[in-house]
Parts: structure tokens; sequence; C-alpha cells
């Protein structure tokens, strides 16, 4: 197969020539090995300088921007093991914050899902011996792994109505040590999480369990936090998401200490990471009261 399209290098050419010949060259790619070496090698760096030079830099933008979001489907599919549907499936590409992750097609589920779906399997009398749960801004995946798979009394909570309780995580007015397994994913970047941990403490019972996973650069010490960042465009360029108001470092650990918990991690190898489709150096926090 030849690279890049004939049309490309004839003049003079018009953008609707460019970009109609770059769909009909992606169209016929059909090995990932020729995407991969297309777009790093040598062909791919002539393309981009014609382009370059060819287009005006605001289209050449658009341009890249659309090719970056297409990368998904150049990707080679890969089958993991998903240990909520407890089945081989066909993972699909999708974009989860911060970075590509893999979806379960059946279940919904992502990276993180499957993490703690992992540590039940492989931790059954933690989750067996539990009699009431609540679970923070609830995914579905995990709602019917839950439900399915033990005998606890089950809540869900959020601050919208669509859960079972319409509560806050920082100060939730339910009565003090109600619960014995706690669930709150991608929760205490959104809050005041001084708050919510000594609300989560305060509402679990002793020995109770809360999971918890948070956005996390593993190579930094310290949490990034910035009072200067006010909007929401702000927000998204420092923390990640309009909404979120940190990026965590390991430094984690020494909240979870000051709200009095115990803390463990579970993490997975590189091939449980491949075999289940999970994100390399992702963290489930284990907290223990
Ligand atoms: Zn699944």
């Amino acid at each position: 197969m030849g690279f890049g399209h004939p049309k490309l290098f004839s003049s003079p050419v018009t953008q609707t020539e460019v970009l109609g010949s770059l769909y009909d060259s992606v169209q016929s790619f059909r090995s990932p090995s020729v995407v991969h070496s297309v777009i790093n090698g040598q062909p791919s760096q002539i393309m981009k300088e014609y382009l370059k030079s060819k287009l005006p830099s605001r289209i050449a933008g658009i341009l890249q921007r659309v090719l970056n979001s297409t990368r998904m489907l150049w990707i080679e599919r890969q089958i993991i093991y998903c240990p909520l549907c407890e089945k081989k499936v066909d993972g699909l590409w999708c974009f989860s914050h911060p970075n590509l992750s893999l979806k379960c097609p059946d279940c919904q589920s992502i990276s993180r899902h499957r993490l703690i779906a992992l540590w039940a399997r492989s931790e059954p009398n933690h989750l067996n011996s539990k009699r009431a749960a609540i679970h923070f801004a609830a995914e579905q995946c995990l709602i019917e792994f839950f439900k399915k798979n033990y005998a606890f009394n089950y809540v869900t909570a959020d601050l919208n109505k669509n859960s079972d309780l319409m509560i806050n995580i920082e100060n939730s007015a339910l009565p003090s040590e109600s619960f014995d397994f706690l669930v709150a994913n991608h929760v205490l970047e959104h809050v005041d999480d001084n708050k919510a941990l000594k609300e989560i403490w305060r509402i679990l019972r002793p020995n109770g369990i809360a999971l918890i996973t948070v956005p996390l650069v593993t190579t930094w010490n310290e949490t990034y936090e910035n009072d200067q960042i006010k909007t929401p465009k702000g927000r998204e360029i420092h923390f990640g998401q309009f909404d979120h108001k940190r990026f965590y470092g390991l430094n984690i650990r020494d909240r979870f200490f000051d709200a009095g918990f115990k803390c463990r991690e579970f993490f997975c190898s590189g091939l449980q990471c491949v075999e289940n489709g999970l994100e390399r150096g992702e963290i489930l926090f284990i907290l223990n009261k």
C-alpha cells in the first residue's frame, strides 16, 4: 500500500480536495501497523509540512483537532475481561478523564469500576460481612454489580433526586455510624474534601470501610490546588474539569490519616491492566475506620 494520496501532491488544490483526500486515505487504512507508520513515519511528516504550507493556520488547527478526535477509530480493538460482567468483551475506546480509556460495551464500566470489582472479587470476605452500604455519585454499572453480588442493604446518594438519598457528602445529616461500607468514586475532587472525609468517618461504623478513587498524579507528592482559579474555564485548564477543585498528589494519604482512617491501596500489574483494560497506575484507596 502506498502512503498518502496522489491528489495531495498535485497543484493547485482546494481545501475541500485536501480534506476529501485525507478522508479517502483514512478510509483505505486497514492495518493498525500501517496506520501507525503513516501517523508517526516520514510520509506523515511530508503530509503535515505540505498541509502547513497550503492551509491557513486556523484551518490546519481545526483539521489537527478533527484527526486527533478520530484517533480512537484507528487504534486496534482490544478484548478485555470485565469483572463486573464476568466475561470477555470487546473493549471500546472512549475519552475518559484524563486519558483514553476502555469502556465495556455491556455494562459501560470504565477502568475505575473494574478496579473496584477486581478488589471486591479478590477479597470477598470484606463485602460479604457488610450489612449497610452507601454509594455516593453512584454509577449504574456498579449499582448493578453490588445489588447482584451482595446481600447488604444498599442505597445511592447524590445532590440530585435520581438517587435514593438526596444529600451532600460534606454534611449528610445521616445518623452517625449508620453504614459499614461506603463508595465514592471521583467525588472528593469536587468538594471540600476535609469536610467530606470527616463526614465519611462520622457515618461509618467502627471497622467500616470506604472505597475512594480520585484523579491522582502519582509523581506528585503535593496535591495541586489554587485559590486564584475561580472560573469553570480556569478549573478545566488547571484541574482537568470545569467543576474540579484540585488534582491530587500522593499526600492524599495524609488527608485520610488526618480524618482518622487507616489506608490501604489496591492496584494492578502491567499484565492485569492489559487483560482488564485498566489505566496504568490507577489506585483504589481502601479506608478503614
Ligand atoms: Zn462489563
